[in-house]
């Protein structure tokens, strides 16, 4: 069920079984953007559901925080525009040509091209690999840009991050919408935090004016309590 945050931001809360995470969705008067195009159209199909039972239209945009399976496999059955890094798009590029079988699947594990957590929540949320359609979106972002959705300013902005190289983080006032960034890397570093780039994410964020910080995988929190976990992280790891 949708979750209001602020005035203008709402959020489909993340979901375990299946690795579902957070989807976020900013209403202007003009334009309204989602943040995450989730892991399936059955994913999408739940969002718009409650996004009609709010009384809410349907998102002019789309943007991807990142190009992991669970935020971007549902962007085939998105409405409106879609966005997302420059480095997401040439990652998904790649995903795109990749087979769906669970035989290819069970390769990409071997070769390191996937991993295992991803490859367990997948088959959960696809019982027919096959289905899964990859999309790349058709706008890319390198940098900083603002998007006046009638009423409200909005930055998007393009980062590297203590989780993936290709963070797009979406400053909504009050609230920060930053995906999974903020989390460990599962790709690169077997599930682990690099000190240099855990380092510099707390700076960026160190000086973010916002309040609440929505994250990929659990419910919204104050941007100081996250400051604070992560600065306790990075003293362990130093
Ligand atoms: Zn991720």
């Amino acid at each position: 069920m949708l979750q209001q945050l602020t005035e203008q931001v709402w959020y489909l809360p993340h979901e375990e079984e299946r690795d579902r995470p957070v989807l976020t969705y900013i209403r202007g008067r003009e334009l309204s953007i989602a943040v995450d195009a989730g892991s399936s159209p059955a994913h999408v199909n739940a969002f718009y559901g409650a996004l009609r039972a709010a009384g809410l239209p349907l998102p002019t945009l789309t943007v991807l925080t990142h190009w992991h399976w669970d935020h971007s496999f549902g962007l085939c059955a998105v409405a409106g525009q879609t966005l997302c890094s420059q480095k997401t798009a040439q990652k998904l590029m790649e995903v795109r040509r990749w087979q769906w079988t669970e035989a290819a699947m069970e390769q990409r594990l071997l070769t390191h091209e996937d991993i295992p957590f991803c490859h367990e929540h997948m088959l959960k949320e696809y019982p027919h690999p096959e289905d899964i359609r990859v999309q790349v979106p058709a706008v890319t972002l390198e940098g900083a840009m603002e998007l006046d959705l009638g009423d409200m300013l909005i930055r998007l902005f393009t980062c590297d991050s203590p989780h993936s190289r290709d963070a797009l983080l979406v400053d909504a006032g009050e609230a920060l919408i930053i995906g999974d960034a903020g989390y460990e890397d599962f790709y690169e570093l077997d599930r682990a935090y690099d000190p240099a780039r855990l380092s510099s994410w707390i700076q960026r964020m160190q000086l973010s004016p916002a309040r609440w910080l929505i994250q990929g995988h659990q419910e919204p929190v104050l941007l100081l309590d996250a400051l604070t976990e992560w600065n306790t992280i990075l003293r362990s790891i130093l």
